[in-house]
């Protein structure tokens, strides 16, 4: 009998299964792949960082946090976890994103300036902003590498006595008042006192009986070599960028990172899939329409197409996350639903996930992650 098995040690699960750990409590950790794959959704080298929240400024008190739980993790780490590059919000000065990063900014007194198209060309020569465009820019914004974090938190969940099973996929569960049981592909069960589902883009199956309206999304990372002036995509000289043109999906990217390519994506892409039938080839066109964009913002940036990579987003309706307890098992705790944006919050995701499970209650406001907001839409008025 565990104190609490974590299925899924992906970005959320690894966190989950050491902030556990560290309460001294006995944890079992299930994974149906390896430590730090690149089957789910926390993989690619680099996950984007930043305070001066666009989504809602209700994530920045988790930001704040996150950012010493990270810091605090990377102090006990053998790699770096996080690279401090600054941010660059870019758009229209009404664009959905400068006007959220600005609300956030100012509702929380974070640090930040807003340039001037002038400003952004001068300070960042590798990009070339639009007449009209401006740019919330954040110091503290930067990169987290994805994998390293998800072993640092392995690491430490195994260093506090956890056991951790990879190439170990769960077939079922069942909770009753007392305990949760946990039945294995291969036939085993497992019994703790709570359980916490961190499946990622599988929780549409391990949660059915929530049925909560996630959507699983087929995205694509790029890595292009710039054509020229190669040292002006360092990250000493480009900031991670989210960039609103008033297209359909924003495009992100980040700087060049150890001489890997400078990385670059559109955020989200209407490809709707499940994470059987996920078409991990890509195409020409996806290419050159990733290089038209990309190359619209960093001119010299669309050289030689590098590498790409498929990941997989778990979107809810209004691409807030679900973090809460299961509405009819008190014992059962559930992550998912990140929305392409969740990375960042791992480790304090991981805090609040222990703080449910065994404090009942969590630390932080969490109520934009209410797994019950959905049904109360489908409720007659
Ligand atoms: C291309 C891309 C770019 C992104 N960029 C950013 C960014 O810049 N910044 C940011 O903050 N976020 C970003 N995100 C989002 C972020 O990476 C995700 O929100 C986050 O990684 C989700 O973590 P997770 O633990 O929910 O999923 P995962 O890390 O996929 O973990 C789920 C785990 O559950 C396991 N599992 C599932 N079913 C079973 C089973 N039956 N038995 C055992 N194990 C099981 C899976 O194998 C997996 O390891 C991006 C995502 C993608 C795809």
């Amino acid at each position: 009998m565990w104190d609490a098995i974590v299925l899924g040690l992906g970005g959320m699960g690894s966190a989950a299964a050491a902030h556990i750990a560290a309460r001294g409590k006995k944890v079992l950790g299930l994974e149906q792949f390896t430590p730090a794959h690149d089957r789910g959704s926390s993989h690619g080298s680099s996950r984007i960082i930043r305070q001066a929240y666009f989504e809602d400024p209700a994530y920045v008190p988790l930001l704040l946090r996150a950012y010493e739980l990270w810091h605090d993790l990377e102090t006990q780490s053998d790699e770096p976890l996080y690279l401090r590059t600054g941010g660059l919000m870019v758009g229209p000065t009404d664009s959905v994103l400068v006007q959220g990063s600005l609300r956030s900014a100012r509702e929380h007194g974070l640090d930040h300036e807003l340039l001037s198209a002038a400003d952004i060309a001068r300070r960042f020569p590798a990009t070339a902003p639009r007449d009209g465009e401006v740019a919330v820019f954040e110091k503290p914004a930067g990169i987290l590498f994805p994998e390293a974090c998800v072993r640092a938190h392995l690491k430490r969940a195994t260093a506090d006595g956890a056991e951790l099973r990879f190439g170990t996929p769960v077939d079922a569960w069942r909770a009753d008042e007392g305990s949760v049981e946990v039945t294995l592909v291969s036939g085993e069960r497992c019994r703790a006192e709570h359980l916490v589902v961190c499946a990622g883009a599988w929780l549409p199956r391990l949660a059915a009986d929530m049925e909560l309206p996630l959507l699983v999304e087929r995205n694509v990372m790029h890595w292009f070599q710039p054509t020229s002036h190669p040292e002006l995509f360092g990250p000493d000289r480009l900031p991670v960028y989210i960039l609103d043109r008033g297209q359909r999906f924003m495009l992100y990217g980040f700087p060049d990172v150890a001489k890997a390519g400078i990385k670059a994506a559109f955020h989200h892409s209407d490809q709707f899939t499940t994470p059987q039938e996920l078409n991990r080839t890509i195409s020409t066109a996806e290419i050159d329409k990733l290089r038209a964009a990309l190359v619209q913002w960093l001119p010299d940036g669309g050289g030689k197409h590098l590498a790409a990579a498929v990941c997989m987003y778990a979107n809810t309706p209004d691409l807030h996350f679900v973090i809460g307890r299961h509405p009819r098992h008190h014992n059962v705790i559930v992550a998912g639903g990140f929305s392409g944006h969740g990375f960042k919050f791992c480790a304090v995701a991981g805090e609040l996930l222990a703080e449910l499970a065994f404090d009942g209650t969590s630390s932080k406001p969490i109520y934009l992650f209410s797994p019950q907001r959905f049904k109360k839409e489908r409720q007659p008025t």
